[in-house]
């Protein structure tokens, strides 16, 4: 795992913006890992995808993250600011042969969902159906409700909350925290600096788009002050 460059940050955002969500995922996934293939890294369970994600994020933008929420309660504007290690809980291997759930004498064996799943399933049925290694014939309506629900629970990073406290009104929530929908806004808007930076170097001094992003970004700052004046 290793911090985006400019150019490949700017890959990442180009080939993405068109695309779904779980699509962007893969692509920002794909980056951070460049030896694993599509297929393996296809196959990550949601949690493990996050957690390479943060990860990423971590090395790439620092390991502090900031957003802004309203309070559900009051309304005010609430200004967050916690560390990647916050939300990332350690991450224990999954079991080889599945996870499974015992009633009534009966077992049902199923694995964590992963972005293929996701991505082909159309309905939350499918998903399921996709996941069970076994025991199809055994499932009853009770029993195939809790296998899902284990199944939601097993992946400790699938399902990341912030603790929340409004300084305002003292109101205590937890809010969900998207990891794919924050860092892909971020290399949007790093993505867009960058740019705005080709296009004034460019015009001072006609340098190309390769040769500007081959700058480091301490080379590239320092002339950016200079057009500037
Ligand atoms: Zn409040």
């Amino acid at each position: 795992m290793r911090a985006l460059p400019a150019t490949e940050l700017l890959s990442v955002w180009e080939s993405g913006h068109n695309r779904v969500p779980l699509q962007r995922a893969l692509i920002m996934l794909a980056a951070a890992c460049p030896e694993a293939s599509a297929d393996s890294l296809a196959q990550l369970t949601i949690g493990r995808r996050d957690a390479h994600l943060l990860a990423l994020r971590e090395r790439t933008f620092g390991s502090e993250l900031t957003g802004v929420t309203d309070c559900p309660e009051c309304g005010a504007k609430i200004e967050l600011t916690f560390n990647a290690s916050d939300i990332a809980p350690p991450l224990h291997a999954e079991p080889a042969n599945g996870l499974a759930v015992r009633a009534n004498g009966r077992e049902v064996r199923f694995r964590l969902p992963n972005s293929a799943d996701l991505l082909a399933a159309k309905s939350e049925e499918e998903l399921f159906e996709r996941c069970l290694l076994n025991g199809r014939d055994r499932l009853t309506e009770n029993f195939r409700a809790e296998v899902g629900e284990k199944m939601l629970c097993a992946d400790p990073l699938a399902d990341i909350h912030l603790a929340l406290n409004c300084p305002n009104c003292n109101h205590r929530w937890e809010a969900p925290f998207d990891i794919v929908a924050f860092l892909w806004r971020e290399i949007s808007a790093a993505a867009h600096r960058l740019l705005r930076e080709v296009h004034t170097l460019a015009s001072a001094y006609g340098w190309t788009e390769s040769e500007i992003l081959s700058l480091s970004s301490a080379r590239r700052h320092a002339y950016l002050e200079m057009v500037n004046g």
